[in-house]
């Protein structure tokens, strides 16, 4: 935890029975581990198709291992009703949804449907929060882009998967809240970064971390004056818990992510500093950086608005871009050994 939480928020949490799928991935694990120090009961959810065991192994929760898309009642136990379930289920790096765009699209669309319409009838009184993405918005032609903004995305193209099947996802939630009154909260989670990411999912920190320690090139796709906004996963999580606690942020949908932003060539040059600073070397100077081609529809800028954080939730993140970086870089570092 980055910061301690306010005292209702353990309160409202001790002894609720939560259900997070995808609780084996990357936040999906960060947010369990935080949810049993809140004193939950936690169960996962996961299929391990971009979520690791080793991720949990040192945790207490229950794991099932399940596809969310299939129907709750073949992997969830007759007796069992959640209090609260974290809908966190599916691969989240543009290799890896392309890979799996079945399971990608399925997962953000019919888990959903599954799940809720499993709420609807077994517990609808629970609280459900659907992990949406930045990628709603597409490559913005709104900046920075704040939760009213609905987006500019390519129907048809190679991230549709993913960018697509979560604004299905977010409709099958509004659809849930308006129409069947049920307590549904949608995060929009912007690039976030920390220990446990997978250092082979392809994305730009893991790739450039992983470029940095091994003493390789940065390979910086495109120009590099595209841009990111990077989040550390300690200041998200403690906003997905606050996002779901709050009686107020019921039927909100809220963007969550930091609003530093960078160009991609200014990340090879953070990672390039923190990572010789972890090393104890002086830094590559310039950074070596070899270009490759710009992926098809790599969003050009991408930064949160995240006023409605800060007044629906009273939440801001507090970890910089730097202070992050040297965590995840040291976290790597004695896991290589
Ligand atoms: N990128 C890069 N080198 C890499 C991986 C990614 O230059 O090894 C770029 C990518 O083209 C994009 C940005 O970094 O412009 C962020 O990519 P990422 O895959 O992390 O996630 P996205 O925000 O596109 O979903």
């Amino acid at each position: 935890m980055s910061r301690p939480l306010p005292s209702d928020v353990s309160q409202f949490y001790a002894q609720k029975k939560v259900l997070v799928t995808g609780g084996a991935g990357f936040i999906g694990s960060h947010l369990t581990e935080l949810l049993l120090q809140l004193g939950a009961e936690v169960t996962v959810v996961d299929n391990f198709l971009t979520g690791a065991r080793q991720n949990i192994a040192h945790l207490t929760a229950e794991v099932i291992e399940a596809d969310a898309s299939q129907p709750v009642e073949t992997y969830l136990p007759a007796q069992y009703t959640p209090d609260l379930v974290f809908h966190f289920a599916s691969p989240a790096s543009p290799p890896k949804y392309q890979a799996h765009p079945v399971e990608t699209y399925l997962v953000n669309s019919m888990a959903t449907h599954q799940l809720l319409q499993y709420l609807k009838s077994k517990a609808p009184k629970a609280r459900f929060l659907f992990a949406s993405t930045s990628e709603v918005y597409g490559d913005p032609q709104v900046h920075p882009q704040p939760e009213s903004y609905w987006g500019n995305v390519n129907p048809n193209g190679v991230r549709s998967c993913y960018d697509e099947a979560k604004r299905l996802g977010e409709t099958i939630c509004g659809v849930h809240s308006r129409d069947f009154q049920m307590d549904v909260r949608i995060v929009r989670i912007f690039n976030t970064y920390g220990p446990r990411m997978d250092l082979e999912d392809g994305r730009v920190i893991p790739d450039f971390i992983k470029q940095a320690l091994a003493g390789q090139p940065f390979q910086v796709y495109g120009d590099g004056t595209q841009t990111r906004s990077y989040c550390y996963v300690d200041d998200l999580v403690d906003g997905i818990i606050l996002l779901m606690q709050k009686d107020s942020a019921k039927g909100q949908t809220v963007n969550l992510g930091n609003p530093g932003e960078f160009t991609v060539l200014q990340t090879a040059e953070v990672v390039n500093r923190v990572s010789a600073e972890v090393k104890g070397v002086e830094p590559p100077s310039p950074p070596p950086i070899e270009f490759r081609p710009l992926p098809q529809d790599d969003p050009l800028r991408r930064r949160p608005d995240i006023q409605k954080a800060k007044e629906v939730l009273g939440w801001e993140p507090v970890i910089s871009f730097e202070e992050g970086l040297k965590k995840t870089i040291t976290f790597f570092q004695s896991r290589q050994g």
